[in-house]
């Protein structure tokens, strides 16, 4: 199932948030729970839960992700405030990922800040040890990173290693994010097949709970981060369209994280390209001007 990453906030807050991935003509969708840079969140009583949960019902939205703020790390050594923060944190907006009617969490497993892998991964352990118990309902999905920094992650080796370490790891999956695969060094443009047999190394296809479909700005193995609109970028268009396609990820939610498209010449002004560009993934035409149809959506409005 095709959706994107969409907003949460104002006075229709999560309800808002439903209204926007429908006008996108999307299947599901991923939120975050506030401002994905800051960790100030809103009481559950406020977010208008049971109006989004009923819009889902009616529109046949039936699955939806939450991304935890990217702001906390879990594999800092260095500040113990910062990775009790993260912990509590974290152990928070787990339960209202479940509270707001989704199963998964997905997290940015940490950065070592210059400790080194093996730290870094230990500490990552030691957290999400202390985030999950025996009830805890939502899972958490660990997305693959570019490498941008001293990101942990970036290889599946490295998650299994977390997974061997975390008591209740039946609680973890996986998130894939096609850019992140890609600036990391695996051949998603070139052999998907091959990374999925890399994955399957480690893990059961069926531990993907959650795939980000970016295109990248930079080559395979650039260690950079920087997603771009699909087909516009170094992965391209034939790829990123066959993986929504797959069998086995028919009823994984796929999640577009591509840029906004900046208004000509007015750089604080950009626009949602995701109605576009589910459309195009749907028809399976990769279309060349997407980007100035984005625009001009926009300013007919
Ligand atoms: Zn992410
Ligand atoms: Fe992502
Ligand atoms: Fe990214």
């Amino acid at each position: 199932m095709l959706g994107s990453h969409v907003g949460l906030g104002g006075k229709e807050q999560f309800e808002g948030s439903v209204k926007e991935a429908l006008s996108y003509g999307a299947e599901t969708f991923m939120v975050y729970t506030g401002a994905p840079q800051n960790t100030r969140r809103k009481d559950l009583s406020e977010m208008r839960i049971p109006e989004a949960t009923a819009l889902m019902k009616e529109n046949g939205i039936r699955e939806f992700v939450v991304h935890a703020p990217y702001i906390v790390n879990l594999g800092n050594t260095v500040k113990p405030e910062a990775f009790d923060f993260a912990v509590e944190f974290l152990r928070e907006e787990l339960r209202r990922t479940a509270a707001m009617g989704s199963r998964t969490m997905v997290l940015h497993p940490g950065a070592h800040v210059g400790e080194g892998e093996d730290a870094g991964i230990m500490q990552i352990i030691k957290g999400i040890n202390l985030i999950f118990d025996a009830d805890t309902e939502a899972h958490i999905a660990l997305e693959t990173m570019a490498g941008k920094g001293s990101e942990l992650g970036t290889s599946f080796e490295q998650m299994a290693r977390i997974y061997d370490g975390v008591k209740y790891n039946d609680k973890l999956r996986l998130c894939l994010d096609t850019c992140h695969l890609n600036d990391a060094g695996y051949p998603v443009k070139d052999d998907f097949e091959g990374v999925l047999e890399s994955l399957t190394r480690y893990f059961p296809l069926n531990q993907v709970a959650c795939i980000h479909l970016n295109d990248s700005k930079n080559e395979q193995g650039a260690g950079k981060d920087r997603h771009e609109n699909i087909g516009f970028g170094t992965i391209g268009f034939e790829r990123l369209h066959a993986i929504t396609k797959m069998p086995e990820f028919l009823d994984t939610p796929i999640i577009l994280e591509t840029p906004y498209v900046p208004k000509d010449g007015e750089k604080e002004r950009a626009y949602s390209p995701y109605r576009r560009e589910i459309e195009m993934l749907r028809s399976g035409v990769f279309d060349p001007d997407l980007l100035a149809k984005v625009r001009m959506d926009a300013e007919q409005e």
